[in-house]
């Protein structure tokens, strides 16, 4: 753990492992932090969320640490996907473009510092009226195993560039990456003050949740899932702590007979055997017009049969193993039920026998909205389909569900597509591309796919307070 500026085991010593989850190695082991380690995190956190160094830093400099920040993260990208691919399974590939779009995120922020402004507001009489934009403090980052150190660092630049001081805990299964990261982010010196970012390691249920509950903490950004989501805002309602929420999803992609359906076929299954499906913003639904429904579903399966499955670091392997066994059991045990329910399994369905949390790619046909492959989130490579005849059904197809991540279009008939991106009851959506998205660009969830934005200068307002200041003159 990296806990006020040194490098530190838990207090007791105790620690756990680091699997490698396409062979079952152990490549590492990890303290297992405990609760005083948590109070000792976040005094130095407030200590130097206090200290002159950081809240009187000239804003331009704080933008300049993190360009060195970036720089450092694009200089050990490819050092760093090896141990993300090996820890999460995910090819290197995947795990490489992952980071360096970490890095991305660190200079998008960087050009931030400096421009957090306040207003100056209009009010009768001989007064003078402004806010200041100041930031929050202390901010605790729970982060998910399915992206960890991209996702880690999508918080991380604009905590950093708003002034804020910075605890950020990897998922149990997959600390590696964010913990060499923040070793190269050491050892570039890139001038952040003791304190200023620190990584704690430990289980959700123990570390995460005492930091979700902690009088210290002043914000807390959550990925994760939705019942995580539930536990950690219920836990900082205790302080009236800020959450925001990044949680799950069941994105759909609406295939129209007007659209580009080659490329569509292509893009449907990245969207949803990317990253082996454990991904929040995963088309896990294919809604598609009746006429092209048989033809289209044909050229998605005949699109994942070629994409070959095995270990993330092995050449021309597009689909890595699971981040664990135990998730394929329960993403397994999730499709037996569905099945349970109705469809009829045409790609896949099955673990890949032999070592290693491998998953075969499955498309399921014929899944009626009542159906839990429809409504719940598998989080593995597993693709449901279901038919529309009109524009109408289409939409209340889509927007059947309680999540509301990202929701893909495709049509070539522009009056249709816009309607649809009007009506849609999701934070982001995408038309003829996906999925797709940028630091530049909000990632936020409607419904229960979350709270609050990460991305994009919209991102910033989470990690500053506004107070309004009034003089008579
Ligand atoms: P998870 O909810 O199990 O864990 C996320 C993090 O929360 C981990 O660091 C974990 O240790 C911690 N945690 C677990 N229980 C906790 C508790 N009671 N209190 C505080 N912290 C706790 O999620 P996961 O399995 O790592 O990731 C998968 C989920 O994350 C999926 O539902 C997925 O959709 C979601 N996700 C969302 C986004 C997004 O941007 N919307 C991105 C990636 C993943």
């Amino acid at each position: 753990m990296y806990l006020a500026g040194e490098w530190a085991d838990s207090e007791n010593g105790e620690v756990s492992n680091a699997i490698n989850p396409a062979t079952g190695e152990v490549m590492a082991t990890v303290p297992k932090a405990t609760l005083n380690d948590v109070n000792r995190c976040v005094e130095a956190s407030r200590a130097a969320f206090h200290g002159a160094e950081w809240k009187n830093i000239d804003p331009a400099q704080r933008g300049r640490i993190l360009h060195k920040m970036a720089a450092a993260t694009y200089e050990a990208a490819k050092e760093l996907a090896k141990i993300e691919s090996e820890n999460n399974g995910k090819t290197f590939r995947e795990a490489l473009s992952e980071i360096r779009y970490g890095a991305w995120t660190l200079e998008y922020f960087a050009g931030y510092a400096d421009k957090i402004e306040g207003t100056t507001i209009p009010v009768p009489g001989n007064r003078l009226n402004y806010t200041l934009r100041q930031p929050i403090g202390v901010t605790a980052h729970i982060v998910p195993w399915n992206f960890p150190l991209q996702l880690a660092l999508r918080s991380i630049a604009p905590a950093l560039a708003a002034g804020c001081t910075v605890i950020a805990k990897p998922a149990s299964w997959t600390p590696l990456s964010l913990i060499a990261w923040m070793r190269k982010i050491d050892e570039a010196n890139v001038g952040l003050p003791s304190g200023v970012l620190q990584v704690i390691t430990g289980s959700g249920r123990l570390i995460g949740d005492a930091l979700a509950g902690h009088k210290g903490v002043d914000g807390i950004v959550l990925t994760g899932g939705v019942p995580t989501g539930q536990a950690v805002m219920a836990k900082a309602s205790e302080n009236l702590t800020p959450v925001t929420l990044e949680l799950g999803g069941k994105g759909a992609n609406v295939v129209f007979p007007d659209a580009n359906l080659k490329y569509a076929a292509k893009a449907v299954c990245f969207g949803i055997f990317m990253n082996a499906g454990q991904m929040c913003w995963a088309g896990s639904r294919l809604i598609v017009h009746e006429e092209i429904h048989d033809d289209f579903v044909a050229a998605v399966v005949a699109e994942v049969s070629k994409w070959k499955v095995g270990p993330g670091m092995s050449e021309g392997v597009r689909i890595g193993s699971l981040v664990h066994e135990n998730h394929r059991a329960e993403v397994l045990e999730k499709l037996a039920d569905g099945l349970s329910h109705g469809g009829k399994v045409v790609c896949g369905g099955s673990a890949v026998k032999g070592d290693g949390a491998f998953m075969e790619a499955t498309v399921v046909i014929d899944v009626e909205p009542d159906n839990p492959l429809f409504y719940d989130e598998l989080f593995g490579p597993v693709l449901s389909v279901s038919k529309f005849a009109t524009e109408e059904e289409a939409l209340s197809l889509a927007n059947n569900s309680d999540f509301g991540l990202l929701n893909g279009i495709w049509t070539n008939n522009l009056s249709r597509a816009h309607k649809l991106a009007r009506d849609i009851e999701s934070g982001m959506v995408s038309i003829n591309e996906y999925p797709v998205t940028f630091p530049q660009t909000a990632f936020t969830g409607w419904k229960q796919s979350g709270i609050g934005i990460e991305q994009s200068k919209d991102a910033l307002r989470f990690y500053t307070k506004v107070k309004n200041v009034n003089i008579k003159l």
